[in-house]
């Protein structure tokens, strides 16, 4: 992998806490405690969200950062999930607009949840593809709209959906 690739993506986190309200829209987070054998303190790898654009949910990875169970604040992420590209090159976030995101028909969105602890790491290439999951694991929301998930059972139920 060349290095101009990586830009943005290797940005180091700062945080944890952000300001930034929760909302009250729908999340669900991804997050990584390892495995039964080889657990690990949380670390939360993302969290998408739900919005409305004309008529039609369309799922985002939170830039804004992770919405946890316990605050009301989102917890930052950074680099978050998304990665834009163009072809094979990357477009930094900064430069893709909220408008670019829903109207760009060249600009390819692809997640990465990617567990830095236990180097659990999976592409999720075309996430419209998984918004059956999405709207399926939004049911099992809490009061609070969020349902937290592991990333090896989230990861799990994508495979399943390619069988
Ligand atoms: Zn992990």
């Amino acid at each position: 992998m060349s290095r101009k690739k990586t830009n943005t993506y290797t940005t180091r986190r700062v945080g944890p806490w952000s300001n930034t309200a929760r909302g009250d829209s729908i999340y669900i987070s991804v997050y990584c405690r390892g495995t039964a054998t080889h657990s690990h303190d949380k670390w939360r790898i993302g969290s998408i969200t739900a919005q409305v654009r004309n008529g039609e949910i369309f799922w985002a990875d939170s830039t804004a950062g992770y919405a946890d169970h316990s605050q009301d604040v989102l917890h930052r992420i950074s680099p978050g999930i998304g990665q834009y590209l163009v072809g094979n090159e990357w477009v930094p976030i900064d430069r893709v607009s909220d408008q670019d995101i829903y109207t760009r028909d060249d600009l390819r969105i692809r997640w990465r949840l990617r567990c830095p602890v236990c180097g659990f790491s999976r592409e999720i290439a075309q996430p419209r593809r998984i918004y059956p999951i999405l709207a399926t694991l939004a049911t099992l929301r809490e009061a609070d709209n969020i349902l937290e998930i592991p990333v090896r059972e989230f990861a799990r139920r994508v495979e399943r959906l390619n069988e």
